[in-house]
């Protein structure tokens, strides 16, 4: 259920970076550094933050201006750097 859940929300932890990932990420903090967490609250969560970028397509991750983000940005995460849209 979780895994059909994860997939609706472009959220797909186990897609390998690609070589774009790599540059995107450059000048970014590292999820530790920004206290990630994939599960944010319903009034603090990453796809209502102004950094939030939605995944291109269901083929794609969702990602952040801010965290570098490997393995896909959570629509539903959270982070210390969070601010509302
Ligand atoms: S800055 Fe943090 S809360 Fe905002 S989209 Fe990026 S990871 Fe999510």
């Amino acid at each position: 259920m979780a895994h059909r859940n994860q997939q609706a929300t472009g959220y797909r932890p186990w897609q390998t970076q690609t070589r774009s990932d790599v540059r995107a990420n450059a000048d970014k903090v590292s999820k530790l550094q920004a206290d990630y967490t994939p599960q944010g609250t319903m009034t603090e969560h990453c796809s209502i933050c102004e950094f939030f970028i939605p995944a291109k397509s269901n083929r794609h991750n969702a990602h952040c201006e801010k965290v570098a983000s490997q393995n896909g940005i959570s629509p539903k995460g959270w982070c210390k750097f969070w601010s509302k849209r």
